[in-house]
């Protein structure tokens, strides 16, 4: 590029200097002509003064070389081209650093035309290609459009907050700022806007999530905290000098210290669950064995309950997951503890641990109900196969859920049947801690169901082998 840059160069004045040169000779020769006819030179020393120029001047074409004609216009030149470089370079980089850019960001003209649209620009408005049309047109949020009217006029930024039209509402604030394109000529700048909108949906959903969370969290504190207060008033007031009522009344405030006791390690289970949720486990935890340690310390349970247990498991089989044992332990224990308390009277739980995908509970045909991920989408979420997952399911043959119902049971607080829950000293956050924690997991978990025909609770986790 450089030498067929020289070699231009030193062409073109080459042939500039070849024209000067018969211009110089036919200019001299016309002026010793002149001289001549007019006598006023003698034609031998005109001729000798003509031949001494015209040497003199052939002289200096010889020894002033091309080069040192192209030089110094090859390094202006030069110079200008590593500038416009080195712009071309910044260029493509913020438009690199846009299009890398998750967030939508739109660049408008002072027309409202758009200018540039990154991928997540064209990803919210749903057009493949938004350059060159107008903003009003691409994105349906007039008091956006209105917003970077006014910056595009006052060059003063501002924000504004805004929800899509469309399928899913979203929640989104754009923040539109003036771009300085010429900070050094002013008067060559025009105007252009710089739209960033960032999405609001997930945040705002969380904050409503967690405001529910605490509203209901204390609810369900207040009802047990105001019977215990209430029954303080009693037994100080007339049930004073009543060692019968006090005894009574002491069994009902203790049930409620209990439920209280009970809310609070599950509220923080809940929490502890939720704070590690981005760490991965690390045990090897063998999941028949851990199934079983839990099936032991329920035994005074499902005496109590008089409930069937049946713990079926692949002799010898290697169902080793990473873990966090006290964790999976708890959702195994809440499974079996939920299938003792709703799956009839007496219950009949089955609990089996093995390869691959948890066995279909409702195999003869009739509709059963499902909700939550099955074996096949754990599998492929993981990018393994199906055999390379481990199950631990909990079935109780009782009355069953609610199709409606099934999809909500892992909400915090959902219950079916609020007051049988507190009967059975349910704190309607049992099956929200089992989602955590198979959450925290990475695993997958799926409930099925079918009304009179009982109900199968099932996590699915990789291999650890
Ligand atoms: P709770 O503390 O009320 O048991 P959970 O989160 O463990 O809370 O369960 C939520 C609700 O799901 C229960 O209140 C109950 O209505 C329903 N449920 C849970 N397990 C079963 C089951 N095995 N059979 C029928 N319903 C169940």
């Amino acid at each position: 590029m450089q030498d067929d840059l020289a070699s231009l160069i030193r062409n073109t004045a080459a042939r500039v200097r070849a024209r000067d040169f018969m211009w110089a000779v036919g200019i001299s020769a016309g002026v010793c002509a002149a001289l001549i006819v007019a006598g006023l030179a003698d034609w031998r020393l005109a001729l000798a003064g003509w031949l001494a120029f015209m040497a003199a001047l052939a002289v200096r074409y010889r020894f002033s070389s091309g080069r040192v004609w192209a030089a110094p216009v090859q390094r202006i030149i030069e110079t200008e081209l590593h500038a416009q470089e080195a712009e071309l370079a910044r260029l493509r980089m913020v438009q690199g650093v846009a299009r890398a850019l998750p967030e939508p960001l739109f660049i408008l003209d002072a027309d409202g035309q758009v200018e540039h649209a990154n991928p997540a620009a064209r990803d919210l408005v749903g057009l493949p290609e938004a350059t060159g049309r107008h903003f009003a047109a691409v994105l349906r949020a007039p008091s956006v459009y209105e917003a970077a009217e006014t910056v595009l006029s006052s060059g003063e930024p501002t924000s504004v907050e805004f929800t899509t039209l469309g399928g899913v509402e979203r929640t989104c604030r754009a923040y539109i700022a003036p771009i300085d394109t010429a900070a050094d000529k002013p008067e060559q700048s025009r105007p252009r806007a710089l739209v960033f909108i960032r999405d609001l949906t997930t945040e705002r959903r969380l904050e409503q999530m967690r405001a529910d969370f605490i509203a209901s969290a204390s609810h369900e504190l207040r009802t047990p905290l105001a019977s215990v207060l209430g029954f303080i008033e009693t037994l100080r007031g007339h049930a004073k000098d009543d060692p019968e009522a006090q005894e009574k009344f002491l069994s009902v405030m203790q049930a409620q210290a209990e439920r209280m006791q009970r809310l609070v390690a599950d509220l923080m289970s809940l929490s502890r669950i939720e704070l590690n949720e981005h760490v991965p486990p690390r045990e090897s935890v063998d999941l028949s064995d851990l199934a079983s340690d839990v099936i032991e310390s329920l035994a005074p349970l499902f005496e109590s309950a008089g409930a069937i247990i049946d713990f079926t498991h692949e002799e010898g089989a290697d169902t080793k997951i990473r873990a966090d044992r006290d964790e999976v332990f708890q959702a195994i224990q809440n499974l079996i503890d939920n299938a003792v308390k709703y799956g009839g009277d007496p219950a009949m739980v089955k609990i089996s641990v093995g390869h691959g995908a948890a066995p279909t509970p409702f195999s003869d045909g009739a509709p059963a109900h499902r909700a939550g991920d099955s074996a096949q989408q754990v599998a492929a979420r993981l990018g393994v196969s199906v055999d390379d997952l481990v199950y631990v399911q909990v079935r109780d043959f009782g009355p069953g859920i609610e199709r409606a119902d099934l999809p909500r049971l892992t909400e915090r607080f959902y219950r079916v049947n609020v007051e049988r829950s507190r009967k059975s000293g349910g704190t309607g956050l049992g099956l929200a801690i089992v989602k955590h924690i198979v959450n925290r997991h990475k695993g997958g978990f799926q409930i099925e169901s079918r009304l009179a025909g009982g109900a199968a609770f099932a996590c699915h986790f990789r291999h650890a082998g």
